[in-house]
């Protein structure tokens, strides 16, 4: 579903991605870890074409992202993207934040994407605040606004970028839970995170990066399983974390 192939990329003259090539197959859920600017939100958003990239290549169901004959704003609302900050729209109702883009970019009448999106919401457990506006919602309900937003749109994969980190402890869960739901019912899904604990229930493989370079990829069992066998790097970050 989603093929990195030696993916390079700069910031002007910083480096910031150095060949990472890697897989996600249908359905599977890949999870991301590694030290803070080590280039996992890059490598994400290179994914969904947030950033551009200069050498390598990226195909999600067959498009070659950056391809010239590839409608951009077609692929990206395919591949759902949910942020650390939500970035709901404030000004929009939680209703019309899962609406808007069901309607500006799938063509959908606003009927049918108020029946989606309210269909959406119950199964975030908020159908309650379809009419509040996000500023009235807790960070955790505010996040699962935001995948239900994504889910808004039918993507055939969803990539979150550390979506619990800005939250409350206390609320992180509520947050987890849907993402594993969402795992289980076999949503392809590529997850920036530190929660091991969601990685170890959901995930199938663990991907370990530093300095821009993908270290490790590999199944959990391994990752999680044979400390002996893990870069010394992976070692390290593993043991401030667990
Ligand atoms: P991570 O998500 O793993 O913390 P990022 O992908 O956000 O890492 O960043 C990787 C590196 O690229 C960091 O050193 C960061 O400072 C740098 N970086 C990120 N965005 C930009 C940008 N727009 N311009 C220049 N450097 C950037
Ligand atoms: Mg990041």
């Amino acid at each position: 579903m989603i093929d990195i192939e030696q993916v390079s990329k700069w910031y002007g003259a910083f480096q910031v991605l150095t060949d990472c090539t890697t897989t996600v197959r249908k359905g599977e859920v890949v999870v991301v870890c590694g030290p803070s600017g080590s280039g996992k939100s890059t490598l994400i958003k290179c994914v969904n074409a947030l950033e551009p990239f200069q050498k390598g290549r990226i195909r999600v169901d067959g498009m070659t992202v950056g391809d010239a004959k590839v409608n951009m704003n077609r692929l990206r609302s395919r591949v759902g993207m949910v942020f650390q900050h939500f970035e709901l729209f404030p000004h929009l109702s939680i209703e019309q934040n899962l609406s808007i883009a069901q309607c500006k970019v799938l063509g959908r009448s606003p009927a049918e994407a108020r029946e989606k999106s309210l269909a959406l919401l119950a199964r975030v457990g908020l159908s309650a605040h379809s009419h509040k506006y996000p500023i009235q919602l807790s960070g955790g309900q505010q996040q699962r606004v935001a995948i239900a937003r994504a889910l808004a749109m039918d993507p055939i994969a969803m990539l979150f970028d550390e979506p619990t980190s800005a939250l409350d402890p206390e609320m992180v869960n509520e947050v987890l839970d849907v993402m594993v739901e969402l795992a289980r019912e076999g949503m392809t899904m590529m997850c920036v995170t530190h929660e091991m604990g969601f990685a170890r229930k959901v995930a199938d493989r663990v991907i370990f990066m530093d300095r821009g370079q993908i270290v490790e990829d590999c199944a959990k069992e391994e990752f999680f399983g044979k400390p002996d066998q893990r870069s010394d790097r992976a070692q390290q970050f593993l043991s401030k974390i667990l």
